[in-house]
């Protein structure tokens, strides 16, 4: 039989997710082009009240989405890269540039 070291190891959250800080170009929202907005009415956690996705949370390379119902993206880290939205497999992200006037619900 196997030796089971971490036998609740299954019950948590196995995921490299780091913690933003200020870099030397101080915060990413100074310099960042495109903002990524959350369609609610298209994220599952949100329309299934369940935890069955966060893909946005695990793929964010600065740690900035949340991994709450709903998700919500810390602007002062997000560096408008796109690889949430990229990776939305229910096309909830949409990117928009800075600047326009189209309302973030989160
Ligand atoms: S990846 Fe998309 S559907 Fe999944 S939690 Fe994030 S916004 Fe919602
Ligand atoms: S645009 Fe990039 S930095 Fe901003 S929340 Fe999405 S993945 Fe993270």
């Amino acid at each position: 039989m196997e030796d089971d070291k971490y036998p609740n190891a299954h019950k948590k959250i196995l995921a490299s997710v780091q913690t933003p800080v200020v870099g030397e170009a101080g915060f990413t929202s100074t310099w960042r082009t495109m903002r990524p907005v959350i369609n609610l009415d298209k994220c599952v956690v949100v329309v299934k009240d369940k935890h069955n996705c966060h893909m946005c949370w695990l793929f964010c390379p600065e740690g900035t989405i949340s991994r709450t119902i709903p998700p919500k993206v810390n602007y002062d880290y997000c560096k408008g890269c796109g690889i949430c939205a990229h990776e939305c497999p229910h096309n909830a992200i949409e990117m928009i540039e800075e600047g326009d006037n189209k309302s973030c619900p989160v």
